[in-house]
């Protein structure tokens, strides 16, 4: 029986899988990013164990080099993330497990697994979008995964900051308070002095937030007009916090959009991955399944 790989690759862990889709996961296992040297020396280690596979997918925090003609394909390039900037990734698997490898962003990956068995099904141009950590975004156009120069940085987008309103800094050490700056956990965690997990019931850092986040998805949908946007990351499944961002984004775009996807079912166009917190996994094993 025919398998295939799937590696999530993200700041804090990796989610390696065995399997061909949502129905047919056959291994799983969850690494703790450490070092580059272990964190894929485990990797290695589990499709060792745990395959043969056909192919393998790898869906990256970034930025990342995924020109395949590049001679640094397949690398992980300028992330602040200490240790891993400029690290080979891609080629490294493919050398060690002898298998082909296809190497993309994670939210790409997770575009593509949304696509294939989620939220986006049938659909040709749409984003997908993670609230987590930081915040990254992906998604197809036309039925293609989004690439150009290098690939797209939703994260690192300008957003209004009124610093009256909200005097904080913001923790992107690029840009301060661009989108993730302002809105990603990090930035929660940074402004609250609390990690967005315990700030449950403090209603006025999910207004913030939702606020920060809509401003976000309507230059998203003005650039892009995707056919639906989903959200996923740990932030974004925050109890509430989609309703509050749904409500936004309809206020701030105060009626100037004549899509009934949009006005009549705002619910249904920013919504969460049909996938869920597998949608990253699920889809490295469907960028594998293009090779
Ligand atoms: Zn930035």
């Amino acid at each position: 029986m025919t398998a295939y790989g799937g590696i999530e690759t993200g700041g804090s862990k990796w989610e390696c899988a065995v399997g061909t889709g949502p129905d047919d996961l056959r291994a799983a296992e969850t690494i703790r990013t450490t070092t580059p040297a272990e964190t894929i020396g485990r990797a290695v280690a589990f499709f060792e164990r745990e395959g043969p596979v056909e192919a393998i997918g790898i869906g990256s925090f970034g930025p990342i080099d995924q020109k395949l003609s590049s001679p640094t394909w397949g690398h992980i390039t300028s992330t602040p993330k200490p240790g891993w900037a400029h690290t080979d990734v891609g080629r490294q698997i493919q050398r060690r497990l002898s298998v082909p490898v296809a190497f993309d962003t994670d939210v790409n990956a997770a575009a593509l697994g949304e696509h294939w068995w989620g939220a986006c099904q049938g659909l040709e141009t749409f984003c997908y979008i993670t609230v987590g950590t930081g915040i990254g975004g992906g998604g197809m156009a036309g039925g293609k995964l989004l690439h150009g120069l290098l690939h797209p940085e939703f994260g690192h987008m300008r957003i209004p900051h009124d610093r009256d309103a909200d005097p904080f800094d913001g923790v992107c050490p690029y840009h301060g308070d661009c989108w993730e700056g302002l809105a990603s956990g990090l930035a929660i965690e940074a402004r609250w002095g609390h990690p967005a997990a315990s700030l449950d019931g403090d209603q006025a850092v999910w207004e913030l937030e939702a606020r920060y986040l809509a401003l976000g998805l309507v230059s998203v949908l003005c650039v892009l007009s995707p056919e639906r946007i989903v959200i996923g990351g740990g932030v974004a499944h925050h109890e509430g916090l989609l309703a509050l961002v749904q409500r936004d984004v309809l206020t701030l775009m105060n009626g100037y959009l004549e899509a009934s996807a949009v006005v009549d079912d705002i619910a249904g166009y920013i919504t969460l991955p049909g996938l869920g917190m597998r949608a990253g996994v699920l889809g490295a094993i469907a960028l594998a399944q293009t090779l």
